[in-house]
């Protein structure tokens, strides 16, 4: 089991966690909300476990370059689009996903309009909480539009092992 830290303070930001080796597959949801009375989906992992996630996640979004051919694979799987036309995910990388309920000590972006969503934050808009010494480390993602999950940005936390 490892637990993950605050790169900045060392404050431990999870429980203890075991990773993955890849993602389980996620579960159809049917869009009722769930026990506690909220609307988001299945958790993307068990509680207890983590996985890396390769691909670029959420925020900034980028146009598909001239020169790139879009096959209809999406990378990263997440785009959007607006007057620019076709935009592709190309934030943090190698973000860590874990059971929101294992992730601890984070704080709400004061910056509102990170936390935009219909239910809960859809995690698009980049880092939304906080570790408590102010430092950018998690995406949390609770809203019924989008997986439930809380990231932690690799930049900004580091793993230690053992426990
Ligand atoms: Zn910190």
């Amino acid at each position: 089991m490892n637990v993950l830290l605050c790169a900045t303070c060392g404050t431990r930001l999870t429980e203890p966690v075991r990773q993955l080796d890849e993602p389980p597959e996620y579960p159809g949801w049917d869009g009722l909300p769930g026990p506690d009375g909220r609307r988001h989906g299945p958790a993307s992992v068990p509680r207890g476990t983590y996985v890396v996630d390769p691909l670029p996640f959420g925020w900034p979004f980028e146009p598909v370059g001239p020169d790139e051919e879009y096959d209809g694979v999406v990378p990263g799987g997440m785009w959007m689009s607006d007057e620019r036309g076709f935009l592709v995910s190309a934030g943090p990388r190698g973000t860590y996903v874990l059971h929101p309920d294992d992730v601890l000590a984070i704080t709400p972006h004061p910056e509102s309009q990170r936390l935009i969503g219909c239910c809960g934050p859809d995690g698009r808009a980049g880092v939304n909480h906080l570790c408590g010494c102010g430092a950018e480390v998690a995406i949390v993602a609770a809203d019924c539009t989008s997986r439930y999950e809380t990231r932690l940005v690799p930049d900004a936390v580091r793993v230690e092992a053992g426990a």
